[in-house]
């Protein structure tokens, strides 16, 4: 059985307090689903966000990370930091550290498996831009964003690996991609694991969809057989919408 995965990003939004209130608000939160909830707050309240849910299940993840150990590389923390203060999952590839810090799929995996090496689950990002859409180029590239990023590893690395796909014409903008194109998606991403690592990996892999996810439209999409949760960004910093589209399973 797959794990339903709800994932809010919080990218650079919220300082020490406004992330206490949130979590405060969260907290209040009935969870009707059996969705795993995480949260992913900035790098400056990641501790004081596991402090504040140590008793609680909702899980406290890292937006990225470096993928040196350590050494000179200013601004930057390192898996084992994120270890070190209990931050056990960490978001990688997301489009806007692809698009604004120039992550390429070569970085990617090394960061891949600088996380893997220190026991860290990774939530793996990927997608299409609009005009790889509209040229009918979709597939192809998230193929290849996938594969060169992933495709090194065994398939027993696969246990710690989230797939989250997120068209980036969709992340931030109001406009989603159908259930039926998320559908589509997941598909061909679960056909081309299979296609590889055979179906003991592709069926256990969770992919989740990212992209303008809101509480009116999560029900529809997570109703897709190979969508397994969402990423959501701006619907995630209000506790009530965040858990609507946690309860949309
Ligand atoms: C995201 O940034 O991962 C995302 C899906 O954002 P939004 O939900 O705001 O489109």
């Amino acid at each position: 059985m797959r794990k339903h995965i709800v994932a809010g990003n919080w990218k650079m939004n919220n300082d020490l307090a406004q992330t206490q209130a949130l979590i405060s608000d969260l907290k209040k939160q009935k969870q009707t689903s059996s969705a795993e909830v995480m949260i992913a707050p900035a790098f400056t309240n990641l501790w004081s966000a596991f402090e504040s849910l140590r008793q609680n299940s909702i899980e406290v993840v890292a937006q990225n990370m470096h993928f040196a150990a350590n050494g000179a590389y200013t601004g930057e923390v390192s898996a084992a930091m994120l270890k070190s203060i209990g931050v056990s999952t960490v978001i990688l590839g997301h489009s806007e550290r692809r698009a604004y810090f120039n992550e390429t799929d070569e970085l990617l995996a090394k960061k891949v498996d600088a996380a893997l090496a220190n026991d860290m689950r990774v939530i793996f990002c990927f997608g299409e831009e609009l005009a790889d859409r509209k040229s009918g180029a979709q597939e192809q590239v998230v193929e290849s964003q996938i594969k060169n990023a992933l495709f090194h590893l065994d398939a027993s690395a696969f246990e710690q690996i989230v797939l989250a796909y997120e068209p980036v014409w969709a992340i931030g903008t109001g406009e989603t991609a159908s259930p039926e194109q998320a559908q589509d998606m997941h598909a061909f991403i679960r056909k081309t694991l299979n296609d590889t690592y055979g179906s003991a990996v592709a069926d256990e892999v969770s992919i989740l969809y990212g992209g303008s996810v809101k509480p009116d439209n999560a029900k529809e999409i997570f109703s897709k057989p190979d969508v397994d949760g969402g990423l959501i960004g701006g619907a995630s910093l209000k506790a009530e919408d965040f858990f609507a589209i946690v309860n949309a399973f």
